[in-house]
């Protein structure tokens, strides 16, 4: 998929488990509803930092492209290193490491301890990575059109104001995990989740992705996960704009209605 459908498949996502936190007696204060929405949404750009041409590589200037080439690297070299006898060889690094389960959660594992240990200025870190992905992905053609440097401003700013709103008592810095020393602890269920939606949403498209990845499903080890191939769509196609994106929009309002238990 696409930058914008797998944003908003992240942000319709993180609605979904609030409604079912909600409905398990957990319900999100709506400061970590919509944080985590926007985090989601931005989380789920990440994998295709292994992608030149990705959103992702392009949102952070010269700094994201220099981690973008790495990250290549890097994926290609573990592919290498790990194929299976049935896994085909490959040029480049793109739909391995980072669109897999066990990437999604060293991440989230990452951001969450960051969260924790680092403070202030780890969770504002945090949340400016990925507001400003939020806004590259949700806002795809704005933001393209528009300078980097003002969606970089409009990150930091929403950062500074959205970590303010957290702080304050009862607004969800302790939200989920409520022992002294966890606040923030849940930044990185977001980051989970978006990482393993958009693993989810390359899934359907027609080259699958290696989600399950080390664990090996025959003779290969990044075996790609998908539908059977009739139910696949090329990524940018009519399905993804006109079934999957409004269907992901109403999931998400339903989502967020019911976690703030309005339905
Ligand atoms: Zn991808």
């Amino acid at each position: 998929m696409m930058g914008p459908a797998h944003s908003l498949s992240g942000a319709a996502a993180w609605l979904g488990v609030g409604a079912a936190t909600a409905a398990a007696g957990e319900p999100m204060p709506w400061p970590v509803l919509v944080v985590g929405a926007l985090i989601c949404a931005g989380a789920a750009l990440a994998p295709d930092l292994d992608h030149k041409s990705a959103t992702i590589s392009r949102a952070f200037g010269p700094v994201s492209r220099a981690l973008c080439g790495v990250i290549d690297k890097l994926s290609h070299s573990v592919y290498k290193a790990t194929r299976g006898h049935g896994d085909p060889r490959r040029n480049g690094g793109h739909r391995t490491l980072t669109h897999t389960w066990l990437w999604a959660v060293l991440i989230g594992a990452g951001a969450s301890a960051l969260a924790v240990t680092g403070g202030r200025w780890a969770v504002l870190g945090i949340l400016f990575v990925h507001l400003v992905l939020a806004v590259e992905g949700l806002l795809w053609r704005a933001a393209r059109t528009s300078s980097d440097v003002l969606v970089w401003l409009l990150g930091a700013t929403s950062a500074w104001i959205l970590a303010g709103v957290l702080n304050e008592p009862g607004n969800g810095a302790g939200w989920l995990f409520s022992e002294p020393g966890q606040e923030y602890l849940w930044l990185g269920l977001p980051i989970v989740l978006g990482a393993l939606v958009h693993d989810i949403g390359d899934a359907l498209t027609v080259s699958g992705c290696p989600i399950l990845w080390p664990i090996p499903v025959g003779r290969k080890r990044w075996y790609p996960v998908g539908p059977p191939k009739a139910m696949r769509f090329r990524a940018g196609s009519w399905v993804e704009l006109k079934v999957l994106m409004p269907a992901f929009l109403v999931l998400g309002g339903l989502g967020g209605l019911g976690a703030l238990e309005l339905i």
